[in-house]
């Protein structure tokens, strides 16, 4: 029987990885299929994959698969032909690959059987995730975008949404994915007849909500092929005109990439034009906010001046005030009924007035 999960310290994993010279690509890949023996599928793959020396993060699932990997250069091809002769539905998958980045991000292979690869809520097993709606390009999608009828949904975090987004797009504000599906069908039903695109960051939230759309009685619905990663790509390869306003928010020290040079957000501190997402420098807060430059010196880049007196106190203390706190509302809080969040629509009316 091989070995099927790793069993050396994460440290000495690290320090093997750091220790290698043959430079690493970094890829990400999802695909919604049918998968009839989960365990099994895992198995198998991650044979292949350790073998080449694969590293990250697998999920597998009834509803398909989702990886965000690292490969040594030399391996790719190899890889690449792996995971393609892995199912029929796999063949030919897009795989993406970042581009600035050292590959350093993983130093195991960790593959794990899931009842989902993107929570859902959902439990009707009537619900197939692969029946969805038409992929568009970015050409199609400016095409379509500009007809009247159409209406163009973001189903990402309402703190994505707010730093950047599709022209007319509107938004689903919800704190979660699963509170986003049913929110969605909700508002879209007076639109039942209407073209509806959705898109997302990378794809794999969009298309489950396309499938969800369909699998509600919606007849025309479309995503944005590859999200808004892919457009973007595609839109500056082809000298398209870019249709999606201000940043990118991406997971990683930059927080966002730029797309247009737009700032349609605001300081959620002053109201100042700002789209600097930034995490409070409290440790027992987090909270991730947008901060501009002034108010970043003024509260040294804490959401608050009672987050900016804790952090000058003596760790010790620090510590001590958050064992006694719980959970709310001071840790790392992603909710959009934040009270710094609440700002948000005042700062919208107090800079159309200005
Ligand atoms: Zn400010
Ligand atoms: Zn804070």
């Amino acid at each position: 029987m091989p070995v099927l999960h790793n069993r050396i310290s994460n440290e000495e994993l690290k320090r093997r990885m750091l220790e290698e010279t043959e430079p690493r690509r970094t890829v990400s890949f999802y695909k919604y299929f049918r998968i009839e023996d989960p365990k099994t599928f895992r198995d198998q793959l991650y044979i292949r994959f350790d073998a080449l020396k694969v590293f990250g993060r697998v999920y597998i699932a009834h509803e398909g698969i989702n990886g965000q990997i690292s490969v040594p250069e030399g391996h790719f091809d190899a890889f690449r032909e792996a995971l393609y002769s892995a199912a029929p539905e796999l063949n030919g998958i897009r795989l993406n690959i970042a581009v600035d980045d050292d590959g350093k991000s993983f130093w195991v292979l960790r593959m794990k059987v899931r009842p989902k690869i993107v929570a859902d809520g959902i439990d009707d097993p009537s619900f197939d995730a692969s029946r969805m709606g038409i992929h568009l390009k970015a050409e199609e999608f400016n095409e379509l975008a500009e007809q009247p009828d159409t209406v163009i949904v973001d189903m990402r975090n309402h703190y994505e949404y707010e730093v950047g987004h599709f022209e007319r797009a509107i938004e689903v504000p919800s704190d979660t994915f699963r509170d986003q599906l049913p929110m969605a069908a909700s508002m879209l039903e007076p639109h039942k007849d209407k073209k509806i695109i959705m898109y997302c960051t990378g794809g794999i939230r969009c298309e489950k909500a396309s499938a969800y759309l369909l699998h509600k009685g919606f007849k025309n619905v479309f995503q944005l092929e590859g999200g808004i990663i892919e457009y973007t790509r595609r839109a500056r390869e082809k000298g398209l005109p870019l249709k999606f306003r201000g940043k990118n928010f991406v997971f990683d020290e930059r927080m966002g990439e730029r797309i247009t040079d737009d700032v349609i957000a605001q300081c959620h501190q002053c109201g100042a034009p700002c789209d600097t997402h930034t995490n409070c420098k409290n440790d027992g807060c987090h909270l991730l906010f947008i901060q501009c430059p002034a108010c970043a010196e003024k509260y040294e880049g804490c959401c608050s001046s009672e987050c900016q007196e804790e952090r000058q106190l003596p760790k010790e203390l620090q510590r001590i005030r958050r064992a006694g706190r719980g959970n709310e509302p001071m840790i790392f809080n992603k909710s959009k009924d934040h009270p710094l969040r609440k700002h948000r629509d005042e700062w919208k009316k107090f800079n159309l007035h200005r």
